[in-house]
């Protein structure tokens, strides 16, 4: 389904190849007469080599003028981003642009539409991302095929893997300061280097990041944690400076000493660490990262005390202020408090089963996932015996599906009323836990009539609620 297309002499080992849609989409503006292109990431990608995430398209054709070549396309912002169907997928097309007004070193207070691919280019932020593929309209008389516009000189930055800022790296900073988090996140997915002069340019400006919205620096730090070893974004990060603004208490991590692997400290224990997770882990790397985040803070005669639950604390705060969603961040949050977890050989079934029931049966698997990469992050082998032999206990035990909650208990609430005359309310909810750790301890005793007995026993002991007889 992909044309293949070849740039022409700028690099020989570039071989571009659009998908048919996407030339049909083209085509259709340039029929239109207008000018019309591939641009951005996806045309990166594209050349590299790589799948790109969406094909994003831009033209002088303004919002309304899409909408009326393309009938069903929606407009969806006052970004000028027109969304199109074509064989069963949605493309963005979205209406050249140029920038201004930067202020705050935030993203500009107002875009205008323009009617030149160059100056569209020139608003974007690297120059790999700043080449487009296509022609202008029929009414420019050239008649010519699709080319690529690199004005930039994009591509040879592209064969050299290398990313250096559109135009002047310190200005362009200056304009939005997001773009520094960007390089280092690219820098990591692509695998590329950041030329001498964009890199200077981020020392120089890293402290402006304090201007930007957690909201877009947290995207930019899921994107950098996806890439293939997000070490490479995570170390530049800090050594320019902007690990310090986003987050005090890990670049903090530097420099402090611990006992695992030789001439290597606490920072690059986590780099390690994070590099271990797999990437299509998400939340297990986003934990990786934080899971010592409270050393620092907890650091007295060598030993990190408590550091689990401060370091959950601090990267409970730190993932509200990206603005990660609530989930993600209770999962994280869980998975620090508990990740210095036992590994005890002599543990008990019951043991077992209260283990499980305190980290919960769904996140077994993400914190052995986490304790691997420590491990590894620690230059310690993987998969320790002890640990393996824990693991299948604890995968026996769900197996043989032992009740460890109250909905897994022979009897409900609903029996204790009726049967003992106990009213909804503390009482009846302190005997259905006290139920389960008896069933946890026992799971023999998980049945109706023994459950009653115990129930009954309890109650001897307790005081009535309030309003009960
Ligand atoms: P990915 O492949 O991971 O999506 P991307 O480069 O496509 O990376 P997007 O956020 O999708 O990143 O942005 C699309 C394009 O918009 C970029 O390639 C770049 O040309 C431009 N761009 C995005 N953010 C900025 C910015 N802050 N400043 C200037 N140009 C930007
Ligand atoms: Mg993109």
């Amino acid at each position: 389904m992909a044309a293949p297309e070849t740039p022409g002499a700028a690099d020989a080992r570039l071989v571009l190849a659009v998908p048919a849609p996407v030339v049909a989409l083209l085509d259709r503006l340039h029929a239109g007469g207008h000018a019309a292109y591939v641009v951005g990431g996806s045309l990166r990608d594209a050349l590299l080599g790589r799948e790109p995430n969406d094909w994003d398209m831009a033209t002088d054709a303004r919002p309304d003028r899409i909408v009326a070549l393309f009938p069903g396309s929606v407009y969806e912002n006052r970004f000028g981003t027109v969304a199109v169907r074509q064989d069963e997928d949605v493309f963005e097309i979205t209406t050249f642009r140029t920038e201004h007004d930067y202020a705050d070193f935030r993203r500009p207070h107002r875009v205008e539409f323009g009617d030149d691919v160059v100056a569209d280019l020139a608003r974007r932020d690297f120059t790999v991302n700043a080449i487009a593929w296509g022609r202008a309209g029929r009414d420019d008389g050239t008649g010519a095929p699709n080319a690529l516009v690199d004005p930039f000189d994009g591509i040879a930055d592209l064969a050299a893997r290398r990313l250096r800022a559109v135009g002047d790296p310190d200005a362009r900073f200056r304009e939005d300061a997001l773009r520094m988090v960007r390089a280092v996140r690219l820098a990591a997915s692509l695998a590329f280097d950041i030329e001498p002069a964009t890199l200077a340019a981020i020392r120089a400006n890293a402290g402006l990041v304090r201007h930007l919205s957690g909201e877009r620096v947290g995207a930019e730090l899921a994107r950098l944690l996806a890439a293939p070893m997000p070490s490479v974004g995570l170390r530049l990060a800090l050594d320019t400076g902007l690990l310090a603004v986003i987050s005090p208490e890990l670049a903090q991590q530097r420099g402090i000493q611990q006992n695992k692997i030789l001439g290597e400290d606490l920072w690059d224990h986590t780099l390690r660490t994070v590099d271990a997770v797999p990437a299509d882990r998400p939340v297990v790397r986003l934990a990786a990262l934080l899971h010592d985040i409270g050393k620092p803070a907890t650091l007295a005669d060598g030993r990190f005390h408590h550091h689990d639950i401060v370091g959950a604390q601090q990267a409970e705060t730190l993932l509200r202020t990206l603005r990660y969603p609530r989930a993600t961040t209770d999962e994280v949050v869980h998975l620090i408090r508990h990740h210095m977890f036992v590994v005890d050989r002599e543990a008990t079934d019951a043991a077992v089963r209260r283990f499980i029931r305190r980290i919960g049966r769904d996140w077994i698997g993400p914190l052995f996932e986490l304790r691997r990469a420590d491990d590894i992050g620690s230059g310690m082998a993987p998969d320790d015996p002890d640990q393996v032999a824990f693991r299948a206990r604890i995968d026996a035990e769900l197996a043989a599906r032992v009740p460890l909650d109250r909905n897994a208990l022979a009897i409900d609430g609903g029996d204790l009323m009726r049967e003992l005359g106990l009213q909804p309310g503390p009482r009846l909810g302190g005997v259905l836990e006290a139920l389960v750790d008896q069933v946890i301890a026992d799971p023999v005793l998980n049945d109706r009539a023994t459950l009653m007995l115990l129930a009954q026993g309890m109650l001897a002991d307790m005081l009535p609620d309030e309003g009960e007889r």
